[in-house]
């Protein structure tokens, strides 16, 4: 805060009037709200981009198609994963092997063996930074906060898990099981039928003039609130005609 504070004295008051697990990874307890909000709000709004303005009955059909191909590219992903006989999806998989490889350079320097705590030193390489960390194998904890990001053992975690004589594959969260990914996209669209073999519906659409007419000359003003994705798109799409 202090950091902000030095930097921008309105941007500090503003933050300091939210409660600090409201917006910071390092306070939430775990629970990941801007990765589970709005993150996975604009992973929606990417499947779905180019779908917005158009006529209801466009809008429907295309989030269809959309979400239809959506599924199938990930039912033939997580077959790929099956036949691999692997345990979790690919991302879990890549990120425990990589911490797994790095966990071999460090080394555990005190342990408590009742609560399975900890302290690991990174950095025996030469050349490379020496920290020390503190882990707690019986609440899935470590100071360097990866293993609560992502519910997957970091190094330091897989180092002392080891170093107890436990397996750190138990230590994966279980949601990114090969079998709840299969779960996920398991679901079946079926093609709607053309309208004429529709049900007669139980109401009248009626025409309201009023909502087409345009109020303003010009283009209409967009209500999205610009954030640091926006920002991120448009650097790339820029790097692509440079
Ligand atoms: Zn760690």
């Amino acid at each position: 805060m202090e950091a902000i504070k030095s930097k921008n004295v309105a941007a500090f008051n503003y933050l300091a009037n939210i409660p600090k697990e409201k917006w910071t990874l390092a306070h939430d307890d775990g629970w990941r709200r801007g990765i589970m909000t709005t993150n996975m709000s604009e992973c929606i709004n990417s499947v779905l981009k180019g779908a917005r303005r158009l006529p209801i009955t466009a809008i429907m059909e295309l989030t269809l198609q959309r979400c239809v191909q959506y599924f199938i590219q990930r039912r033939g992903r997580s077959q790929k994963m099956m036949e691999k006989n692997q345990p979790w999806t690919d991302f879990a998989c890549e990120k425990f092997e990589k911490w797994s490889r790095k966990s071999i350079e460090h080394r555990v320097v005190q342990f408590d063996q009742r609560d399975q705590m900890a302290s690991v030193a990174t950095g025996s390489r030469p050349g490379s930074q020496h920290h020390i960390q503190v882990v707690k194998i019986s609440t899935r904890d470590c100071t360097c906060g990866k293993t609560t990001i992502f519910g997957i053992p970091c190094s330091h975690v897989i180092c002392a898990s080891k170093w107890f004589r436990l397996d750190p594959a138990h230590l994966v969260q279980p949601w990114y099981a090969l079998s709840e990914y299969v779960n996920t996209y398991d679901g079946r669209f079926y093609p709607v039928h053309d309208e004429q073999y529709w049900d007669e519906p139980a109401f009248q659409l009626q025409h309201n003039p009023v909502r087409r007419e345009r109020i303003r000359v010009g283009r209409d003003c967009t209500t999205h609130i610009r954030n640091e994705m926006d920002q991120s798109s448009n650097q790339q799409r820029r790097g692509r005609y440079m």
